[in-house]
């Protein structure tokens, strides 16, 4: 069997969220929300299978949902997709990397990650031949230089994968970390592909900008966004590329044989979503910001060290200010003796390892917050005295 796959661990949210369903524990671990997501959203993917099309869409996806997609980029980022030949609908964020990384890289091109890098990059990189290039971020701020960037970007480099805002650590960046980026992908010829899902969901009055908004990137950016993200419906697996025509009409070869199409139901909801108003996305924002509020005042009110989240549905604590020094073990401890599962950060990394950082997902009631922390204050007191 393929040598990259065969040595690949089961993905850490897998990992966590079996051993929470194991230990009927507080799933604190993979991201998803308590809330069922926007009933008007759900109700019409459900008219949609009884009433509507159930056949093969069309391969870029339908064309309503590409308008869509085009009208609310016009809206919320000032961006002008062309929907025919810019914009394509795949089966969730993770498809429409596989088709961006295999659409983009030969065997032998240098690829430029970040650390903490999100699960599905580097193993799509390996497969696709690419060879990564690390650069290894550090909490708290998670931020690059221009001397990061310069030890990893090459005449070799055929892409940079940029996260943003940043899942696992919870960053928006702003847009001189962008445009720093920017500058390096011009001066070396390189695509970025920028995993934007996470656009939506960000804090404090923040607005995101996206890579496709710098004017010398437009031509050289794939932007990718996740349905499941923007109407907190993780399991609905929607998503979608942007890309100018030329970097479009191959990764649309990548995809026909990923997986061709998306379930024509979702699509249609989907496309009906996108066009709510400026209030949806105020309110959905302002609910995660109260969750975050209430979680971070839980944790900090327990002595936990927390790092800031400006974004996404995390936030991260240094274990390493409580006298602990492995976040693998102290997560396996948590899930498995005191019924609470978080994500060790670590496992974002692959050299150069940050150890102490574990993520919690604050998407959540708040009695299972308030239930988790509790939980986690009585793990830590216990820990410390044992030692992790
Ligand atoms: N990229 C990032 C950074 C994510 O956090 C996620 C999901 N949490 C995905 C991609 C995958 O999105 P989807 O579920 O739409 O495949
Ligand atoms: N992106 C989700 C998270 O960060 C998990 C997605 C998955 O399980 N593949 O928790």
């Amino acid at each position: 069997m393929n040598k990259i796959f065969s040595a690949l661990p089961t993905t850490i949210f897998e990992v966590m969220s079996s051993l929470a369903r194991e230990k009927q524990a507080i799933n604190l671990g993979q991201g998803f929300p308590d809330d069922p997501g926007p009933q008007d959203v759900r109700r019409i993917a459900a008219e949609a299978v009884l009433d509507g099309y159930n056949q093969y869409p069309s391969m870029m996806g339908i064309p309503e949902l590409r308008q869509a997609i085009a009208d609310h980029y016009r809206r919320f980022q000032g961006v002008d997709l062309n929907p025919l030949t810019e914009v394509m609908v795949t089966s969730g964020a993770t498809e429409a990397l596989a088709g961006a990384i295999f659409g983009a890289i030969e065997p032998g091109d240098e690829v430029v990650l970040f650390q903490p890098t999100y699960d599905a990059y580097l193993p799509l990189v390996l497969r696709a031949g690419g060879v990564p290039r690390l650069v290894a971020l550090q909490p708290p701020q998670w931020t690059f230089t221009q001397a990061d960037l310069a030890a990893v970007f090459s005449p070799r480099t055929r892409a940079v994968i940029f996260n943003n805002p940043l899942n696992p650590s919870g960053v928006v960046y702003e847009r001189e970390q962008i445009e720093l980026l920017a500058s390096f992908c011009a001066r070396f010829d390189a695509i970025a592909i920028c995993d934007e899902v996470w656009e939506h969901v960000i804090f404090d009055g923040r607005r995101h900008i996206s890579m496709l908004e710098i004017p010398s990137m437009r031509e050289r950016t794939i932007k990718i966004g996740s349905a499941g993200k923007i109407f907190s419906l993780t399991g609905w697996k929607v998503g979608l590329v942007a890309a100018a025509p030329a970097l479009m009409k191959v990764i649309a070869k990548s995809h026909q044989f990923l997986t061709f199409t998306t379930p024509p139901n979702l699509q249609v909801a989907v496309a009906y979503g996108l066009g709510k108003d400026e209030d949806y996305f105020t309110t959905m924002r302002a609910s995660f910001q109260r969750s975050r509020d209430r979680f971070c005042a839980g944790l900090a009110a327990r002595g936990f060290p927390v790092i800031p989240s400006q974004g996404t549905y995390f936030v991260n604590v240094d274990i390493g200010a409580l006298g602990l020094d492995d976040d693998v073990a102290f997560c396996t401890q948590l899930v498995e003796r005191f019924g609470v599962a978080a994500i060790p950060v670590s496992a974002f990394y692959a050299q150069d390892h940050v150890r102490t950082v574990v993520r919690f997902c604050f998407a959540k009631t708040d009695a299972t917050l308030d239930a988790g922390l509790e939980r986690l204050e009585h793990a830590v007191a216990e820990l410390r005295k044992g030692g992790a």
